[in-house]
């Protein structure tokens, strides 16, 4: 499924409050962007604000890759550590959504949906070449 966040609790406490959420999540993207082979696990720290809510990400995954040189697949931990804010979704907001740099959560349903924004954190994550070890020879001749 998804990381969704339940602000019941937060959006009834006045600005500046935080609330931590534990999470170990089993989450797949599609594996053509990202082959996670472990749970995404750490903590968010929600911070309310007067028009929204700041979140601070302290996470880690593993997923598997291919080597560049030697073509093995390997497993890599990659750590999930960035800031961002969310606003209140709004009917005129839809749009912007389409945009992708800007995060909102529902007012309504009261939850944060953040599933999306570490799909993007993780794909930054992602190395160009990736190898197995810094000494990978390639493939044995
Ligand atoms: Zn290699």
């Amino acid at each position: 499924m998804g990381i969704v966040l339940d602000l019941t609790n937060l959006l009834t406490k006045p600005i500046g409050s935080v609330e931590k959420f534990d999470i170990r999540e089993s989450v797949q993207f599609p594996k053509e962007e990202i082959d996670l082979v472990a749970p995404i696990e750490g903590q968010i720290t929600l911070t309310r604000l007067d028009n929204g809510i700041f979140a601070n990400f302290d996470l880690k995954t593993k997923a598997k890759f291919t080597c560049a040189r030697c073509l093995k697949e390997f497993e890599k931990e990659l750590d999930l550590k960035f800031e961002q804010e969310f606003y209140p979704e709004t009917e005129n907001q839809k749009e912007e959504k389409e945009e992708g740099n800007v995060f909102f959560f529902s007012p309504v349903k009261k939850q944060l949906d953040v599933t999306e924004l570490i799909r993007q954190e993780l794909i930054l994550k992602i190395p160009i070449k990736p190898l197995c070890s810094p000494e990978c020879q390639g493939i044995e001749k």
